[in-house]
């Protein structure tokens, strides 16, 4: 079966939901096609005990405020997959699910997405797939020495698939931090880091975090001084599980080890901890292999973009991504702004006719 549509969005998650929410508005003509059963992108696959770093005034998607958690400050990932469903059906947005994309072609003026259920040929993409779906782990001599068990962030539920284990999680990022902090009192817990854990002040949250990276944005489009961005203020933030496990002096980093053995992690100078599990919380990578026919991949496993448009391919878009295709583009609240700029590119490129002005104004 063939379709077609002016604009293809590849992903329903946060992302994808931002987009066609301006593309709705633009009175584009569009339809989202995402591989999950189900509304909430990766959030429905977040760990038991994971809350956002941002209140949820500070987490909302373009047009609809995020409501308050009842007894929570940081709302729980439960929370974002009931608003990201009451937000797709408030704006009752072309979704199809589940559809995963397999490849997206050039073919003649158009562009044609394969998916496992059909033909859509098209105008425009915006990619919008996020990260989730691609793990990241380091090559560590030994990793496959190792006879434990071996986990990825994204197969993490609960500590008490771990309780009495002696667990090593690394990485000094939010994900380890948060996820030791969750083992810290069932499991006999090693957490090791790269270099020494970077806490940000504990009345900083993400609100801070989505403020330093505008700047950051803004500072380089002028092309003032580089402010730091996220970075300059450190790697973790404090939420309150984190705090707490880390004041009750349970949460003391240790340095990277250097090997795994069958049954333990060891360090340069030949000390070693033995270990029954290890937790490799060490990021993620854009999911783009659907992109791959496009021959777009640039250093680093990017595709190198102006604002969320590709360089070497103008029908196309990415967004969420990391701010590499928007200033907190990966955050609900960082969303909104790129998606709006990839929907009004859009109907400028295709010369459409959108509500309102008549034309999709750049204001
Ligand atoms: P996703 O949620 O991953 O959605 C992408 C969708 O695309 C998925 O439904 C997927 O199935 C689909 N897809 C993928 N490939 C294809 C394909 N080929 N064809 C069709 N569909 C496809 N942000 C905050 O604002 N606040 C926080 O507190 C916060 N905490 C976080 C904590 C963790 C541990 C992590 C990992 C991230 C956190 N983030 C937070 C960041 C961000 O909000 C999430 O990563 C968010 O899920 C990204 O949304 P997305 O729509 O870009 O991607």
């Amino acid at each position: 079966m063939t379709t077609s549509v002016d604009v293809v969005v590849i992903g329903g998650g946060q992302s994808g939901l931002a987009a066609g929410y301006h593309l709705r508005r633009l009175g584009l003509d569009f339809a989202i096609l995402d591989a999950e059963a189900g509304a909430g992108g990766a959030w429905q696959h977040a760990w038991e005990s994971l809350h956002l770093f941002s209140p949820a005034a500070y987490s909302s998607l373009p047009g609809r405020p995020m409501p308050v958690q009842a007894g929570e400050v940081y709302p729980d990932a439960s929370h974002v997959i009931g608003y990201l469903t009451a937000y797709e059906q408030r704006y009752e947005l072309p979704i199809h699910r589940p559809v995963r994309v397999q490849g997206v072609h050039r073919d003649g003026q158009l562009l044609r997405a394969e998916t496992d259920s059909g033909t859509w040929r098209t105008r425009a993409v915006i990619s919008a797939t996020g990260t989730w779906w691609r793990p990241f782990l380091p090559a560590v001599p030994g990793r496959a020495a190792f006879r434990g068990r071996q986990l990825h962030t994204v197969e993490y539920r609960s500590p008490r698939d771990f309780a009495g284990q002696r667990v090593v999680v690394v990485g000094g990022g939010n994900s380890g931090a948060q996820i030791a902090a969750d083992l810290a009192y069932t499991s006999d817990l090693t957490w090791v880091t790269q270099r020494p854990a970077r806490f940000l002040a504990d009345d900083i949250d993400g609100r801070a975090l989505f403020d330093a990276a505008t700047a950051r944005r803004r500072a380089l489009d002028a092309g003032t001084t580089d402010t730091g961005g996220v970075a300059s203020l450190g790697d973790i933030v404090a939420v309150p599980p984190v705090r707490e496990a880390r004041d009750a002096g349970l949460l003391k980093a240790s340095p990277m080890f250097t090997r795994l053995t069958t049954n333990s992690v060891e360090w340069s100078d030949g000390t070693s901890t033995a270990a029954d599990s290890v937790i490799w919380c060490t990021g993620f990578r854009p999911a783009l292999s659907h992109l791959a026919p496009l021959g777009l991949r640039g250093p680093r496993g990017h595709i190198p973009t102006t604002g969320t448009r590709a360089v070497g391919e103008p029908r196309l878009h990415l967004l969420g991504y990391g701010d590499w295709t928007g200033p907190a583009s990966a955050t609900l609240i960082g969303v909104g702004r790129p998606a709006r700029d990839a929907a009004r590119d859009i109907a400028e490129l295709l010369d459409v006719p959108t509500r309102g002005s008549g034309r999709a104004a750049r204001t």
